[in-house]
């Protein structure tokens, strides 16, 4: 049977980072996965250019049922530790939009660079590994792999959540928690586009692929001013991903279709310059005209001029492209979903090396944990942070 000083399971973005900085650190480290490949979500990330970090990283942009623990880890290794580690690499990167970091050429040369610090650290990955058990006693923890049984003092669960099934995402850090007696919170998709009823969905159809600038705002009052993207399931783009993080189902999102614009004071100078235009041509200006179209045959637009306009119709159309509320049916699930909400209860780990209070030598890091970033390179950053912390207590 082969001894390792810690067994690492899932060679994700967490999985692959912690194993490296512990085998820096001289442990014997095991690294096992159920993948062809290490990183496959990396691969597929920030369309296909990983948005490995974000300038803005703070707290705030992470939900959890304790919104506190995911402080320590971020601050010991922050964003600015990880450009260091980038550009030690030679990767060349650009800020796109709000403080997110991508790769100039292509999301493989952070795999490669994961890769690169795991071979020096001599790390041992195997991958198409399936872990059939796993079993504790005083002096660590047994595990019977597929043709195999390996044991280490330490295990690491970086098993990720359950979005994108089809890259590998299994719900087995969950049942590994609950073996061991923590607790999980109940998961949900999340960074997820929305789908609509029928009614509306065939209303808007024909815009499948128009974007806009919006906000979002969703009944807790949280709101994000990103792009939205009609969609021919439903609603995506920034905007849409980000607020699904923060909607029950049931719920309706408040959508301002010109938040740049203050509409009601537009109509007023363009009835004045051409009253005889008519409301949709006017909105046209502003709006994509398709979008004008289709909110005309949903007779939230008048068909009428500018000067036929009343004060009572006026108000009305404007508080409606000014909040227009939608009730999604649904989300598109883990099958598009970014990430996973909830999971590994915190308050049973320490928030500064990821260990298990009462299970000593069982750690867990990255998205299995109850800790879910924003879109825009937040969730890296706490697979990084959660397995850095943690490398230093292995
Ligand atoms: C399409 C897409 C794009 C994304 N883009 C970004 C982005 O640009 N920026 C950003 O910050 N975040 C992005 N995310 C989110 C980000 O990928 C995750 O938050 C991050 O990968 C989580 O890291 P992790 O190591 O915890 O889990 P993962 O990276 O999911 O790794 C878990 C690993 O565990 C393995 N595994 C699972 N179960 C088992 C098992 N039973 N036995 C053995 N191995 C197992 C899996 O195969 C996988 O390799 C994106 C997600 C998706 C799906």
């Amino acid at each position: 049977m082969e001894q390792f000083d810690v067994i690492i399971i899932g060679a994700g973005a967490a999985g692959l980072f912690c194993a490296a900085q512990a085998g820096l650190r001289g442990r014997r480290v095991l690294l096992l996965d159920n993948g062809k490949k290490p990183g496959r979500k990396i691969l597929m990330s920030g369309g296909g250019r990983c948005n490995f970090t974000n300038l803005y990283t703070e707290a705030a942009a992470y939900l959890s049922h304790n919104p506190h623990f995911c402080k320590s880890a971020l601050a010991r290794y922050t964003q600015w530790d990880f450009i260091d580690l980038v550009n030690k690499h030679g990767i060349a990167w650009h800020e796109k939009t709000l403080g997110q970091l991508f790769c100039d050429d292509s999301a493989q040369q952070i795999v490669e660079l994961l890769v690169k610090e795991c071979e020096k650290a001599e790390v041992t990955l195997r991958l198409r590994s399936e872990v059939l058990s796993v079993s504790r006693d005083e002096s660590g923890y047994t595990l019977q792999l597929n043709g195999d049984t390996v044991r280490a003092k330490k295990l690491v669960i970086a098993s990720g959540g359950l979005s994108m099934p089809g890259l590998g995402a299994t719900p087995f850090g969950y049942k590994i928690a609950e073996q061991f007696g923590l607790s999980v919170f109940p998961t949900r998709a999340a960074l997820v586009p929305f789908t609509l009823h029928k009614p509306l969905l065939d209303q808007l159809q024909t815009l499948s692929g128009v974007a806009i600038d919006s906000t979002i705002e969703a009944q807790d009052g949280t709101l994000f001013k990103e792009a939205m993207l009609f969609t021919h399931r439903g609603l995506s783009g920034p905007a849409v991903l980000q607020i699904s993080s923060y909607w029950q189902p049931g719920e309706f999102v408040t959508i301002n279709l010109s938040p740049a614009n203050d509409l009601d004071a537009f109509i007023n100078v363009q009835r004045e310059a051409h009253p005889n235009l008519s409301v949709k041509n006017s909105l046209a200006k502003l709006l994509p005209k398709r979008l004008v179209e289709i909110l005309q045959e949903m007779k939230v637009v008048p068909d009428a001029s500018l000067k036929q306009l009343n004060s009572k119709q006026q108000a009305e159309l404007v508080q409606t492209l000014h909040q227009w509320r939608v009730q999604p049916n649904g989300t598109e699930g883990y099958r598009t979903a970014e990430v996973t909400l909830g999971g590994v209860d915190t308050t049973q780990l320490s928030s500064k090396t990821m260990e298990a209070r009462d299970v000593p030598g069982l750690f867990f890091i990255g998205e299995v944990v109850d800790v879910t970033g924003w879109l825009g390179g937040y969730n890296f950053q706490w697979a990084w942070s959660s397995a850095w912390a943690c490398a230093q207590a292995l």
